[in-house]
């Protein structure tokens, strides 16, 4: 019953899991939709246009900066990577959920411009648990690994900052603990204010009756 969506942010370190588990909750959940962001970089094997990101020119992405179509946007390494503004109003406006996957500098800003927003941290266990999985997905080059494990520690600086933080031992306990989170959110009182309002008028009703 909630009143409109609400909005998640799931951040993470690069080989967390992050995009594993909010990819499994939106599977299982069809009141939450995943936002698909808008990037530069090029596509990755086994990934897909529409389905991954939305693949775009450097040049179209300072069009739609200027335009005002992003609802935030950052560069992380060399390219842009942003959140389509009509899309996240639109699904919130029908009173469903919206997920961002995003990094940490775009997360602050969506919270200061929407200080509702849930923001969730993933994160491995342990440091020397991240560095394995980096190297064991075998898609990053020694050097690559070196610069993500750096802008680890930077990024671990906003940790604290966050609404919750999801430690992600296995990939099954972390969804659940995603759904908690997101189920939890959603029984807010402020957010059932169509439920306070119809639970009051009965009770008027009922009282008046007896
Ligand atoms: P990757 O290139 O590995 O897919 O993503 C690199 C980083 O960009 C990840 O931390 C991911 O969460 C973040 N990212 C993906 N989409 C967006 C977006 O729309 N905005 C921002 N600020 N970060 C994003």
């Amino acid at each position: 019953m909630a009143e409109k969506g609400c909005l998640f942010i799931v951040s993470g370190f690069a080989g967390a899991g992050k995009g594993t588990v909010t990819k499994q909750l939106v599977k299982e959940d069809p009141d939450i939709r995943l936002s698909i962001s808008a990037t530069t970089r090029d596509m990755r094997k086994g990934e897909a246009e529409g389905v991954d990101y939305f693949y775009i020119s450097k040049e179209s992405f300072e069009q739609k900066i200027k335009e005002g179509e992003l609802l935030e946007y950052a560069k992380y390494g060399e390219n842009y990577y942003g959140t389509p503004r009509s899309y996240v109003e639109q699904v919130l406006g029908e009173g469903k959920d919206v997920l961002l996957e995003i990094e940490v500098q775009g997360a602050s800003k969506v919270k200061a411009a929407f200080p509702e927003t849930i923001r969730i941290f993933v994160t491995p266990p342990s440091a020397k648990e991240l560095k394995r999985r980096l190297v064991g997905r075998g898609r990053d080059s020694a050097e690559d690994i070196a610069r993500r494990l750096s802008r680890a520690a930077e990024e671990a600086g906003e940790m604290g900052e966050y609404d919750y933080l999801l430690i992600n031992d296995t990939i099954d306990q972390c969804v659940k603990d995603l759904h908690a989170i997101v189920a939890a959110e959603r029984m807010k009182a402020k957010k059932q204010e169509d439920f306070i309002s119809m639970i009051k008028e009965q009770l008027e009703e009922t009282s008046k009756g007896e």
